[in-house]
């Protein structure tokens, strides 16, 4: 009887530091007892064992240096982290970490932010700090609030389906043209100022390319209609921070919730920190567990290695 057992292999990781190495390692153990996950920075493994790479912003030219990697997988859904390296290995696969489980995480996170714009969580809060009793009312309703989406992939389209399950009328802009049911799917820069014209709430969920740098500037929020949110759980790259904030003292943007910056941790000067209309969130929209996202990486290293198609695959002609 001849063994199946498939050959050992190696999976360095970077994600969620040292300490997270006995969860990663008791995942794999129960998914894929050939798969062996050892710490990034393991003194005891040579560059030369490594095959595989579960990674979050790896230094530059830490990925070149693995002679025999076969595979890169994202420690998210993001790839930016990675290519951003001018050396990372190009002729690599890269797999974002799509799970349902992250898409359910954001489209909650991007909800409860929708809902606090449109309630005004902050002021509540506010009040709360300076024990002011302040009963404000707020005439509208998620029926009367039009949230626009930019970027329909796999955390945009299912936050849209639950928007829209809350009541919200709800319309998104991607680069090629989409189909969801209940939802006004525009595409292109020639499909972006109507998208604009009838978004309330517009909400950043793109990835962060060449295309996508700086659209979210005074230009594109001078388009939405006067008093309009924003949600920024894309990235930090996406908007002219100073831009946004001038919105906001004008009365063009009545309030944000900003979850990502170009430089994380905010740095404490930063003015979005105390400005009286921003909710400042540090980058938690959506953190899928390890466990969800060990078992996404198994079966996609077991399609690798079997030779069959992989999910959520970086296009590096699209960049994303
Ligand atoms: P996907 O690749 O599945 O979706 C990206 C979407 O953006 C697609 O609809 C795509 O269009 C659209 N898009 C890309 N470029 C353009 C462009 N130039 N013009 C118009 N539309 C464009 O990514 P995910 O949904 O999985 O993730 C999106 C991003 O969310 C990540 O890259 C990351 O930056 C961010 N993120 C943030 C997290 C947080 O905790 N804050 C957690 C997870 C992700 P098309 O459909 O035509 O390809």
């Amino acid at each position: 009887h001849g063994s199946h057992a498939p050959a050992r292999r190696i999976i360095a990781v970077k994600s969620g530091g040292e300490a997270a190495i006995p969860d990663w390692q008791a995942c794999f153990a129960e998914l894929a007892p050939h798969l062996e996950v050892r710490w990034w920075d393991d003194p005891q493994v040579a560059p030369e064992d490594v095959d595989y790479v579960i990674v979050w912003q790896p230094e530059p030219g830490r990925l070149a240096a693995y002679p025999n990697l076969r595979l890169i997988l994202s420690s998210a859904a993001g790839t930016d982290h990675i290519t951003s390296d001018p050396s990372w290995p190009r002729h690599l696969p890269i797999v974002r970490a799509v799970t349902p489980e992250a898409s359910q995480r954001m489209a909650e996170f991007i909800v409860m932010s929708t809902l606090a714009l449109m309630r005004d969580l902050k002021r509540a809060i506010t009040g709360q700090h300076q024990r002011v009793w302040d009963n404000f009312e707020v005439d509208r309703c998620a029926w009367d609030m039009r949230v626009g989406i930019l970027g329909l992939g796999s955390m945009g389209a299912a936050s849209a389906r639950m928007l829209r399950s809350v009541g919200f009328g709800v319309s998104g802009w991607s680069r090629s043209q989409k189909a969801i049911e209940g939802i006004t799917c525009h595409a292109g820069r020639e499909g972006l100022d109507a998208f604009l014209k009838e978004t309330d709430i517009l909400v950043c969920l793109l990835p962060n390319t060449p295309e996508t740098t700086g659209l979210i500037n005074a230009d594109l929020l001078a388009k939405l209609p006067a008093g309009a949110g924003l949600i920024n759980a894309g990235r930090g790259t996406h908007m002219v921070l100073e831009d946004v904030l001038s919105a906001l003292d004008s009365g063009q943007l009545s309030g944000a919730v900003l979850d990502v910056f170009e430089e994380e941790p905010l740095l404490a000067d930063n003015p979005a920190w105390t400005h009286p209309k921003v909710i400042v969130t540090p980058h938690i929209g959506s953190i899928a567990s390890r466990r969800a996202r060990a078992a996404f990486y198994a079966e996609q290293i077991r399609r690798f290695e079997a030779g069959e198609p992989m999910d959520a695959l970086y296009d590096p002609v699209a960049g994303y």
